[in-house]
């Protein structure tokens, strides 16, 4: 995929007569159906207002999983599912999903036997897919389990494992696989309205977003996977539509490796409103969050509330032996859940189910919510299931169970080169090509200025947003180095796609507002 294929899967928008089915979000729900749809032989367009994971697939706590409190909640089945799909998920794209330790810390025996009667009931649901039995944890293993906890009234742990992933990194390949299976695939092109046929919905109105030229779209069928703007599009097909999505924000800090230098993640089953807190390393720093809050208005960059961040530092800090301060935050990110609304109206999200809800709209749209990262190929089978029997397409059987992602590979060679899966071959030749390529963007970061290029010729970014946030993901990791790194990134990509110099200042200058919203004030 390079930019060459953007322009010509812009030129096959315009002369397909008719789509099979139209996916609206590039997240990981509307990916997944791509990739789906494409595999069982439909004729696929899938349109992104912005770039693939902007929403909230690029801002999850990067965990595959089963999800251990749905389990303390009684949300079986759901647990059962999303077990199945992440044991999927890892032999699907090994090189990006990974198992992970996670400990416990347990302060009475008492505790011990509690969480480790729970964690066998998720081993055992786990079947086949299991990763691994969960055990109990002497005090001193516990103590070297996790390094930088406070070990002072530990009585020991209770050790798990789960699975941890690059999320939008995920989500970049499901986009190239599902046009490797025959799909068109669009980052930066809003549905802006639909159109119908006789009360039914035949098509969408599109706009490409960087020459504001407008596409009308025939399709059999339309998905509607917008995350938590599904409501927006449910307003386009029946104005004043009562709201399907109640959402959640949900933040993290990222901080210095130092503060928890163990392999192990550290969870926190029961923190002061309720919730479980996790301490994750991933890609060489620790993310910990994260928080549940409603609310009422959606867009594509939440803001951390400052409660939510001193929540989680006094959270993280009744358990670390270093207590975080504002100032050691190297960045805060803020999602938002697309948690389908309950019936009643009970006020707090987190007894909001996390199952995903198919909707049918009179008109023929398909709206998918609801739902978790690991569930993606789950909620695209049933989509497409959906799909089929509303068309006169006829059966064919969901392969997605099967189906290896884009770079999906078992070689290894531990640095970071690992999360590009089999590309990295590639990759590494073109480096070596070129010296210009081996520069370092950052003494902080391995990532080198081919990578920039790299990212721009074969995995569709075009806006150093695309790249420092979700090709590379400095700006969730430490924002400070991604507004160091933007102006050597900005002068690559002006000269892969031609930008004239106005128009890279813009990007610099969103870029530099943007990255400024991941520091706190204090940092600023
Ligand atoms: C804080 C937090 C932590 C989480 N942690 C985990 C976790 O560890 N593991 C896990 O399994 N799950 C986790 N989740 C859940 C998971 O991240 C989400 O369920 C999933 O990312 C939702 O994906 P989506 O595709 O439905 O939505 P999104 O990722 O938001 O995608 C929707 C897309 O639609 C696009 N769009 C909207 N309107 C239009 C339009 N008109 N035209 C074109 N495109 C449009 C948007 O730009 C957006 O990119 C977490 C969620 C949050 C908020």
């Amino acid at each position: 995929m390079n930019t060459k294929d953007r322009n010509a899967q812009l030129v096959s928008i315009s002369t397909t007569a008719e789509w099979d089915v139209i996916i609206i979000g590039g997240g990981a729900t509307g990916l997944g159906c791509a990739v789906d749809a494409a595999s069982r032989g439909l004729k696929t367009l899938l349109l992104e207002q912005s770039d693939f994971a902007k929403g909230t697939s690029s801002r999850s706590t990067k965990l595959v999983h089963g999800g251990v409190r749905y389990l303390a909640a009684g949300d079986v089945q759901l647990v059962y599912e999303a077990l199945r799909e992440r044991g999927l998920m890892l032999q699907n794209a090994p090189h990006l999903v990974k198992k992970q330790a996670f400990v416990i810390p347990c302060y009475s025996s008492f505790e011990k036997i509690k969480y480790v009667v729970g964690l066998k009931l998720y081993d055992w649901l786990a079947g086949k897919f299991s990763f691994g039995p969960s055990i109990i944890l002497s005090k001193n293993k516990a103590k070297l389990a996790l390094k930088g906890v406070n070990s002072d009234r530990l009585k020991g742990g209770v050790e798990y494992l789960d699975g941890q992933f690059d999320d939008a990194r995920l989500a970049l390949n499901l986009a190239q696989t599902a046009i490797e299976q025959g799909a068109t695939v669009l980052n930066y092109v809003s549905v802006c309205d639909l159109e119908k046929t006789d009360g039914l919905l035949s098509g969408v109105v599109a706009q490409d977003n960087e020459t504001g030229k407008k596409y009308s779209l025939k399709a059999k069928a339309v998905i509607n996977a917008t995350g938590v703007f599904v409501d927006n599009i449910l307003d386009m097909d029946k104005p004043g539509s009562k709201p399907l999505v109640k959402p959640s924000q949900g933040v993290h800090i990222v901080l210095d490796r130092s503060f928890m230098p163990s392999e192990s993640a550290l969870m926190i089953p029961e923190t002061s409103d309720g919730r479980v807190l996790f301490a994750v390393p991933w890609h060489n720093h620790l993310v910990v969050g994260t928080t549940d809050t409603p609310i009422d208005s959606h867009n594509l960059e939440p803001i951390a509330l400052q409660e939510e961040v001193d929540f989680i530092l006094q959270t993280a800090g009744e358990y670390l032996d270093r207590k975080p301060q504002k100032e050691d935050v190297l960045s805060v990110f803020a999602g938002l859940r697309p948690l389908a609304a309950p019936t009643k109206e009970t006020g707090k999200t987190k007894e909001i189910s996390r199952s995903h809800k198919i909707i049918l709209s009179k008109t023929g749209l398909i709206t998918i919510t609801g739902g978790k990262w690991t569930t993606y190929r789950k909620m695209a089978e049933d989509s497409i299931n959906q799909v089929l029997k509303q068309t006169n397409l006829g059966f064919r059987k969901c392969v997605t169970k099967n189906l290896a992602i884009h770079g999906s590979t078992h070689v290894k060679n531990a640095d970071h080169f690992d999360y590009y899966g089999s590309d990295a071959t590639r990759l590494k030749e073109m480096l070596n090509e070129n010296p210009a390529f081996q520069i370092l963007l950052h003494p902080k970061f391995p990532y080198l200025t081919g990578e920039v290029v790299w990212a721009v010729k074969n995995e569709m970014a075009r806006t150093i947003e695309d790249i420092l946030a979700r090709r590379l993901r400095v700006l969730f990791l430490d924002a400070q180095a991604a507004l160091d790194m933007a102006p050597v990134v900005a002068n690559l990509i002006q000269t892969e796609l031609g930008l004239s110099e106005d128009m890279k200042n813009k990007q610099l200058q969103n870029f530099n507002t943007l990255a400024s919203r991941y520091l706190l004030e204090t940092n600023k």
